[in-house]
């Protein structure tokens, strides 16, 4: 439930709010806003029924989030969250341009797809160290000497880094190379997973199973925020459908659905989402349409020898045109990509 407080309550208000709430061993989660203060009480749905907020000093009034999410929800927070990744901004009206290869292979690809990435307007370097890869004779990535190739990309062209981390057991070491944390489509629900990354102290980009649904997509980013995090940026990279044209189908009304029910930022990943690099530009125009908060799309130097995902991955030589027209697009729904 929420406690929405009067304007101008005071902090020890606020505090002693909270503080009934905890006393019933149920979890306080406040979000400031501009004017108001909210209170999400999450915990035993009849013990908190039970509680007289209402009369407490300072409170507005006592609402009931419906929904199986609740801090991520609409309700809770009703502006944008905007998350900060060192000098580059998503969400409320920023937009993220990420890119990069599936795969980080040498040092030179890495900095031929960032140096490209950077010239064209992007905003974030992407780069697959840790790979999820359906056959496990597939190349599986580079590991940590993947993760310094990205550091050393970032360290030149000043572009943050995002790159998937699959495991608990590597979260340490992979959060001391990324800016933003990618959680794959195929771990989406890897509940131990995701509630480690909530203790940090560092954005999650969260994709979407292939196999979920919208409110499953939200109840796994509840997890990450529940414990403390709240930097968790959606992702919609397509779903399994009967559909075969495409590797995926891009669920594109996923992006103004999640808009509405939630306040965390929404990409799309044309990409993966389609297989296909002729549909990575048309698509990605869709999403800036659509309302998304940003793309992640796949560049490379070499398609044609890339170690994974070469058939959906834009030739780095093309990457200039394709993002004008991206951006174009932006400018004109009025976002920026600062
Ligand atoms: C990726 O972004 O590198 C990736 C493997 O994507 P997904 O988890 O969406 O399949
Ligand atoms: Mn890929």
């Amino acid at each position: 439930m929420m406690v929405i407080m009067q304007e101008g309550a005071t902090e020890e208000q606020i505090a002693h709010v909270v503080a009934r709430i905890e006393e019933i061993g149920a979890a306080a989660h406040i979000s400031k806003g501009e004017r108001v203060t909210l209170i999400g009480a999450i915990g035993d749905r009849e013990e908190l029924t039970g509680l007289p907020l209402e009369a407490c000093p300072g409170v507005d009034r006592v609402v009931a989030i419906l929904k199986p999410y609740k801090l991520v929800s609409r309700e809770f927070r009703p502006a944008d969250t905007v998350i900060t990744v060192r000098d580059t901004k998503v969400g409320g009206g920023h937009f993220a341009l990420i890119a990069g290869p599936c795969s980080v292979e040498t040092p030179d690809q890495v900095l031929t797809a960032a140096r490209a990435v950077k010239a064209a307007g992007g905003t974030m370097l992407r780069g697959g160290a840790f790979k999820p890869r359906t056959s496990p004779y597939a190349f599986q990535g580079l590991g940590v000497d993947g993760l310094k190739m990205m550091a050393a990309a970032r360290d030149e062209t000043g572009l943050p880094i995002v790159t998937e981390v699959m495991d608990p057991r590597d979260l340490d070491i992979v959060a001391g190379y990324a800016d933003v944390l990618q959680v794959g489509a195929r771990n989406m629900q890897n509940f131990l997973l995701l509630a480690e990354l909530g203790k940090l102290n560092k954005p999650v980009l969260l994709k979407r199973g292939p196999s979920a649904t919208i409110e499953e997509l939200l109840m796994a980013a509840e997890y990450i925020v529940k414990e403390g995090n709240r930097d968790v940026i959606l992702c919609e990279r397509g779903i399994r459908t009967f559909e075969t044209a495409t590797r995926n189908t891009l669920d594109i009304a996923a992006v103004p659905i999640i808009k509405l029910a939630s306040h965390l930022p929404i990409l799309v990943d044309p990409s993966h989402a389609t297989g296909r690099l002729d549909l990575v530009l048309p698509l990605s125009l869709s999403a800036v349409a659509a309302g998304a908060d940003g793309v992640i799309v796949e560049t490379h130097p070499n398609p044609e020898h890339a170690l994974c995902d070469g058939p959906q991955s834009l030739p780095t030589e093309a990457f200039a045109e394709y993002a004008a027209r991206v951006l174009e697009l932006v400018a004109w729904t009025g976002k920026t990509t600062v």
